[in-house]
């Protein structure tokens, strides 16, 4: 290729020309690769003059000028990665492989860069320094120990062994929620004859059909895309089709179960462990929970063991006995004698329906989407005086996703979002939310304003009716929103510490998982419900019965959640690199503490727990536990001053969502609360002591 021919071409890649909004339609897989080595290459040359220049060090002459070359990384990069995630295809799969590890490379090399490293550090010490705010010094004091993080103090060959050891866990990543993804998307079950799927309420029947119709085959699917399972495992009477549909869920890429070693994520768990330990090692901690921490707000893994045992002592006693309810429940319908994993949910349901007489099904006509968004923004409205609204005509990447911008009371621009709710093809599952821009002050003194994408999974709208939420859709929406929040809020105008961005990833489900503690309130109900039909809000009698059954299996739930927390931390604390099976065994003991019905032989569900083998979560699962005592305790401060009281609401806006990762989450809480955080209100907000 002709230098002439590269240049022709790269001046027409449209990656390579970021608006303020991406050009979804634009993007091309085949632009990807050569966009990302172009931008790579000019700033490294860009990084090495700005160290020539910089023989004392300002913020301005160092920080400004680099932020801005990461800025253009990521304002090329953040919407390919998100395309991969929600429009999945074979070439721009290939094309985000191609390109990860040489951004894994770059970014580890640039933190690794002795002469970047020594200019930051000169700075630190400068007399600049002292007069820079606190979001800079944050900034700064985050970078020096990222620097260490990365391994710049090692010699050449051990800089090199982490080099490789990072780009392999990006890789290993990546191919865990492929294999996933594949697996997830590839097993079905077609049923012909409908009466096989009685007790299936209408909404899962439409989807099944719409699921057969997608893949072109007659009648009724069932895949383990998590609206279709999660119905099925739930309703579906047909016991059999059940143990089906839960064996191929729990083996889901793993050694095991229909579809047994086609997707076998086994050694790619076992090669991530040991990059891990070998990693942490490598920087002299003891293992790789010891690594997460260094960025955490729990320091210890003493900390968090103690936090996970004192919350498993709280919970157990209440699961235990929820278990006996069910087993009675169970006995009493004249249910199976022995009670498979396939018939928890199954039987929970109708327990449930039994004790507080309603049923989902029974929910959903109250919460169409059309009316809980609204609702939702009303309530931001009422309590941080937030004003949301649609923009048109913004170019997307689906048709189902709406573009919205938020002001504040003052009507002064915040930033904006896309929302992508429904579960389609090629799209990771889960929620979540990603930044799409960063907040930060630009070399002409204006503010870039932040922009989010908000991703869910929820069943699509069938037969021209609007999509109607199930309550623990409605929770999700509330979470990712406060996350949202979180980032486009922030009034810290530097990348590094603005938004979500510095936040220890303990603290960053805080902000989300206060949102949904508004979703059960009178008032709120009030505001984000109406029958689809007829427009009426949720009858007070079924509200009660809702909120009776709020806590309905809570310590199943919890006890479930510090299965994963435990299994987790003690994956990455106690890893030695020799134990064969070592997987197996450590969530075979955690099991013997949280595992209250025998879980079947072949069960992989490690195989699919992406939060800790493909997401952010490793050692840190924890997190959401943690998280909810802040959220818990935070939210008692609207209880006590009311729910949508201004002040409160202006307090919490001020202190935690404005901050970002600029303060540290503990002083922000404290500055909040008046006081440290505490566990009783968790307690509390599960019904595990007198509220
Ligand atoms: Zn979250």
């Amino acid at each position: 290729m002709t230098t002439t021919q590269a240049t022709a071409d790269l001046s027409k890649n449209p990656l390579l020309s970021p608006s303020w909004l991406p050009h979804f339609k634009a993007i091309q897989a085949r632009d990807v690769e050569p966009a990302i080595r172009y931008i790579l290459t000019k700033n490294q040359a860009e990084l090495e003059d700005i160290l020539k220049k910089n023989t004392q060090p300002t913020w301005t002459s160092l920080v400004q000028p680099l932020d801005e070359l990461s800025e253009h990384l990521s304002q090329t990069w953040s919407p390919v990665s998100h395309l991969h995630a929600v429009l999945q295809s074979d070439e721009l799969r290939d094309a985000y492989n191609a390109s990860l590890p040489l951004i894994t490379e770059y970014a580890t090399l640039l933190m690794q860069h002795q002469g970047l490293f020594k200019a930051v550090q000169a700075l630190a010490q400068s007399k600049d320094y002292e007069e820079l705010d606190f979001a800079q010094k944050k900034s700064i004091e985050h970078a020096l120990r990222d620097f260490r993080l990365a391994g710049v103090h090692l010699d050449a060959k051990k800089k090199e062994k982490f080099l490789e050891l990072e780009k392999k866990l990006s890789q290993l990543s990546i191919k865990f929620s492929e294999n996933l993804l594949d697996a997830s998307q590839s097993w079905f079950m077609t049923i012909s004859d409908k009466s096989q799927l009685a007790g299936l309420p209408e909404s899962a029947l439409e989807l099944a059909q719409a699921n057969a119709k997608q893949r072109g085959v007659e009648g009724w699917v069932l895949g383990l895309d998590y609206p279709s399972y999660s119905a099925a495992i739930k309703f579906l009477d047909n016991r059999e089709l059940r143990q089906k549909l839960y064996e191929a869920y729990a083996t889901r890429a793993s050694d095991q179960g229909p579809d047994a070693g086609k997707w076998d994520n086994s050694t790619i768990m076992n090669e991530t462990l040991a990059c891990r330990h070998e990693l942490a090692q490598l920087l002299d901690f003891k293992n790789y929970a010891e690594l997460s921490l260094a960025t955490k707000m729990a320091k210890e893994p003493q900390i968090v063991m103690n936090f996970l045992e004192e919350l498993l002592k709280q919970c157990r006693p209440f699961a235990e006995k929820e278990m006996a309810e069910l087993r009675q429940f169970i006995k009493s319908v004249k249910g199976p004698e022995e009670i498979a994993s396939c018939d928890l949910s199954y039987y929970a349901e109708k327990l449930r329906q039994a004790k507080y007489n309603f049923s989902e099904e029974e929910i959903k006509p109250y919460f169409p989407i059309t009316k809980v968004l609204p609702g939702l923004f009303a309530l931001v409205n009422k309590v941080y005086g937030l004003i949301i609204k649609e923009r048109p005509h913004v170019e997307t990447w689906h048709p189902d996703v709406t573009f919205y911008d938020i002001y504040d009371e003052q009507h002064n621009y915040r930033g904006g979002f896309y929302i992508d709710l429904y579960a389609r093809p090629k799209k990771r599952e889960g929620a979540w939310m990603d930044e799409c821009r960063k907040r930060r002050r630009l070399p002409d003194h204006n503010i870039q304003q932040p922009i989010a994408y908000l991703t869910c999974n929820f069943t699509p709208p069938l037969d021209n009716k609007p999509a109607l939420l199930t309550h623990d859709e409605v929770l999700t929406l509330f979470h990712e929103f406060g996350h949202c929040l979180h980032h486009l809020l922030t009034k810290i105008d530097y990348p590094a510490v603005s938004g979500i961005n510095g936040v220890p990833w303990d603290a960053v489900e805080f902000p989300s998982q206060i949102m949904e503690l508004w979703f059960w309130e009178d008032e709120i109900i009030k505001m984000i419900s109406g029958h689809y039909e007829t427009g009426e809000p949720l009858p007070k009698k079924l509200h009660q019965q809702m909120l009776a059954a709020k806590n309905f299996q809570s310590g199943l739930h919890m006890i479930r959640q510090l299965e994963f927390a435990l299994f987790d931390f003690r994956l990455h604390l106690e890893y030695q690199g020799t134990q064969v099976h070592f997987i197996q065994k450590i969530i075979g003991e955690v099991r013997t503490r949280t595992a209250l019905l025998p879980v079947p032989a072949y069960n992989r569900f490690q195989h699919s727990f992406a939060h800790i083998f493909a997401g952010g979560y490793a050692a840190g699962y924890y997190s959401y536990a943690w998280a909810d005592v802040l959220s818990c305790d935070a939210y008692e401060q609207f209880v006590e001053h009311g729910l949508l009281d201004r002040a409160t609401g202006e307090s919490f806006m001020q202190n935690i969502l404005e901050k970002g990762g600029a303060c540290e989450p503990l002083d922000a809480f404290v500055a909040f609360r008046g006081r440290k955080p505490e566990m009783r209100a968790l307690l509390k907000q599960n019904g595990w002591i007198e509220k």
